[in-house]
């Protein structure tokens, strides 16, 4: 166990996974380099999630209602404070898979959020 992987270890411990699989590329760890990568993408997902349940949280509390459209067929898709996630997941319509970062883009544009 050399100083860098201790480093790279404490960089994961502090979520700079870029960071550290960076150093385990520098040392040809190809396998923890990926393993650090693969959690900083789960950690993006995490955050999307929390990310969208404050601001469907925004718009129950303004009593907005909106309608999203859905990328794929163009279907309205109303959202408003008593909307269940799980519904915003895929357009009611068309199946298509409704990408959570694409609702928060929308729905931060929807409460003012700059
Ligand atoms: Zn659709």
């Amino acid at each position: 166990m050399n100083l860098q992987q201790v480093h790279a270890r404490n960089l994961i411990e502090a979520e700079r996974f870029e960071d550290a699989a960076k150093i385990y590329d520098g040392l040809g760890k190809w396998k923890e380099a990926g393993e650090a990568r693969r959690a900083s993408k789960r950690t993006v997902v995490t955050q999307v999630q929390v990310d969208v349940n404050s601001l469907i949280e925004q718009v129950r509390k303004g009593g907005l209602i909106t309608t999203y459209s859905c990328p794929a067929c163009h279907s309205p898709i109303q959202i408003s404070g008593s909307t269940d996630l799980s519904a915003l997941s895929h357009c009611q319509y068309c199946g298509t898979t409704i990408q959570s970062t694409d609702l928060v883009e929308f729905l931060t544009h929807v409460v003012g959020y700059r």
